[in-house]
């Protein structure tokens, strides 16, 4: 596995006996077979066209942000056999969703963008102020310039600050979790869930230096 530039010889030209199937978000397997100066794609099997996610605004977005999130990652290391499972794992689960389910679709990006902090080792930290690293107070404060939790007192001066009560409650909540079907059918309220994928994000920018261009239109 890894990030892997093929040529899918034919694929393009409509009309083609052999016109392949190369919509973009579709999960394939193939033989690759190099030549002197490319490796081609051969014998493509699709396993899954994801027809549900594309015919799906609000799921569509979600899955291009997981798969825009992998592909950044991949420019640092491309031995993740663990995230490319689960991007592939969580899009078959939202091509399942035979409705445009915003709500659960956010669910699915949020659980797959925490999966992916982890593995990289910036998960969110709630218990220590990232400046002093004392245990913060009862109102969670993010300092989205330093990437990471700030006590109220380390707070004091930094501008690009934030209240992450609600979104840090919801995050301890999913990462206990590890039934993506419950998560889906649960019911979190719409503005936890906003404050969440927006959190992450400040978070992937600020721990990863990724900012993801897909999630503009919905965060
Ligand atoms: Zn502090």
């Amino acid at each position: 596995m890894g990030k892997k530039n093929l040529l899918a010889k034919g694929a393009c030209k409509p009309g083609a006996k052999l016109c392949g199937f190369t919509d973009s978000l579709s999960i394939l397997n193939y033989a690759p077979k190099a030549t002197r100066s490319f490796t081609l794609i051969t014998q493509p099997k699709i396993i899954s066209p994801l027809f549900h996610i594309k015919q799906m605004g609000a799921s569509f977005f979600r899955a291009y942000s997981m798969c825009e999130l992998v592909l950044r990652a991949v420019e640092f290391d491309d031995k993740m056999s663990q995230v490319y499972d689960a991007l592939k794992n969580s899009l078959i689960i939202m091509d399942l969703m035979t409705a445009d389910d915003e709500a659960a679709s956010d669910k699915v990006l949020i659980k797959f963008q925490l999966f992916f902090l982890d593995y990289a080792g910036f998960s969110l930290n709630f218990d220590n102020c990232c400046h002093c690293a004392k245990r913060p107070g009862e109102i969670l404060i993010y300092d989205a310039d330093a990437g990471g939790l700030t006590c109220s007192r380390c707070a004091i001066g930094r501008r690009n600050t934030f209240d992450i009560s609600g979104a840090a409650e919801l995050i301890v909540e999913l990462n206990k979790e590890a039934d993506l079907n419950k998560i889906i059918a649960a019911g979190y309220s719409l503005n936890k869930t906003g404050a969440v994928l927006s959190l992450l994000k400040s978070h992937i920018k600020a721990n990863l230096n990724i900012s993801l261009n897909s999630g503009q239109g919905f965060v």
